[in-house]
């Protein structure tokens, strides 16, 4: 049978599968470290590393073994049963992160469901808030998800239209905007505050200086559990092990998912102290798969890679000379740089009828895949391994990409 080619993979997934992703016209077949190889054998710089959750490079043989050898020992046990690798990993994670327990589950959007049922328990059991009355402040520009409760949460109408009727007992109010978290946080049955400390897929977007520090001060004063979404920037992804330590800002309730698992595998968690956790009782919550015996092993493995090689600070180094690098460019489809640590964005001016999507199909002719947000914004964040070595020859194929706009 003769090799398929690129286009033959494309369209038996255009005629099979649902359309619910607009991807790249590339068809990868083989992931190392930094790079993926498509199926004509072209190499690439992995520049989306699957929304950072191949922080660690992809099959990091580390973590390759440990999912290997726990799937030929045993894989799923259910929770009807104790295993004998769950109780390790909520050591590793609740003695790292300092939290008395963690909950695990697979996928982002299941663990931001279990921190969402965790703070209406908590208001109920803990805060006193009347039955079926608390309420959740959420940021527009919000990502947190695609499971009706979370979509509910959404300002994004590609998120949220057509899906109603939604989840009621959200208050959505601007990102970066302390005042207004203020005002509504004096409703006395606002239970939690669910927030981003940097938003990803709204476009990289930081906020100022101090203003997860000045929220979370707030949560506290009028009693409201200050939870962090860390599924796409914690793990090393800007530098710090959580986007929070770069504001020394310790959440009631943390949500972990993607980087977990090194890409190898649906791994999510939630942690959180007793008051809070331990709200829920037995048969309230939980998943077949959540905790199960190879995501304990290759959490660990994947947690051991970023602490062992240091990924930290390599995220924090790479950065830098990343976010110099992209402000140094001459063109004026450059109209932005912006991010921390390897969580990068660029802001792209349409110039000559040339979006960002262009530059992303160019930049993939030239050796390196990146993927736009939101028409008009390429988000750059490649695994954390990267070398600087590699990152230069990544930056110049983005400089020369940019500059074949110019002619
Ligand atoms: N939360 C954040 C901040 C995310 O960026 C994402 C995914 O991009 C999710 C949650 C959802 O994770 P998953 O796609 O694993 O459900």
């Amino acid at each position: 049978m003769a090799k398929l080619t690129t286009n033959d993979y494309m369209t038996k997934e255009d005629n099979f599968g649902a359309h619910n992703y607009h991807p790249l016209p590339v068809v990868l077949s083989k992931g190392k470290g930094v790079y993926v190889w498509d199926v004509e054998g072209k190499k690439y710089f992995d520049f989306l590393a699957a929304y950072s959750a191949v922080n660690q490079g992809h099959c990091h043989p580390k973590i390759t073994k440990a999912l290997t050898d726990q799937a030929n020992t045993l894989a799923l046990t259910s929770r009807a049963f104790y295993n004998d690798v769950l109780g390790d990993w909520e050591e590793y994670m609740t003695k790292l992160f300092g939290y008395d327990k963690m909950l695990p589950m697979n996928s982002g959007a299941e663990a931001d469901e279990t921190a969402l049922k965790l703070i209406r328990k908590w208001a109920y059991k803990v805060k006193g808030i009347p039955k079926n009355e608390a309420k959740i402040i959420v940021c527009d520009g919000n990502f947190h998800g695609r499971t009706i409760t979370i979509i509910s949460m959404s300002s994004d109408p590609d998120a949220y239209t057509h899906y109603g009727p939604y989840t009621p007992g959200f208050i959505n109010i601007p990102y970066n905007d302390l005042n207004r978290l203020e005002k509504e946080l004096q409703d006395p049955n606002v239970a939690g505050f669910l927030v981003e400390p940097i938003q990803a897929e709204a476009g990289v977007y930081v906020p100022e200086d101090g203003y997860l520090q000045k929220a979370a001060a707030l949560c506290k004063k009028y009693n409201v559990l200050f939870v962090a979404d860390e599924v796409q920037t914690g793990l090393a992804r800007t530098g710090k092990m959580l986007a929070c330590d770069h504001e020394n800002v310790r959440p009631d309730i943390l949500i972990l998912g993607k980087a977990l698992s090194g890409g190898m595998y649906p791994v999510s968690c939630v942690l959180a102290d007793n008051e809070i956790m331990m709200t829920i009782k037995p048969g309230e919550h939980g998943s077949t798969y959540g905790g199960n015996p190879i995501a304990a092993k290759v959490a660990m493995a994947a947690m051991d890679v970023i602490l062992d090689e240091k990924l930290i600070e390599n995220s924090n180094r790479m950065g830098e000379i990343f976010r110099k690098e992209m402000k140094s460019i001459d063109s004026e489809m450059v109209e932005k740089v912006r991010g921390k640590g390897l969580l990068n964005a660029v802001v792209i001016k349409p110039t000559n009828g040339k979006t960002a999507w262009d530059v992303c199909l160019a930049l993939k002719e030239n050796g390196l895949i990146a993927k736009p947000t939101h028409d008009h914004i390429i988000r750059f964040t490649p695994p954390l391994i990267i070398t600087e070595e590699q990152l230069e020859e990544a930056i110049e194929i983005i400089k020369k990409t940019f500059k074949e706009f110019e002619k």
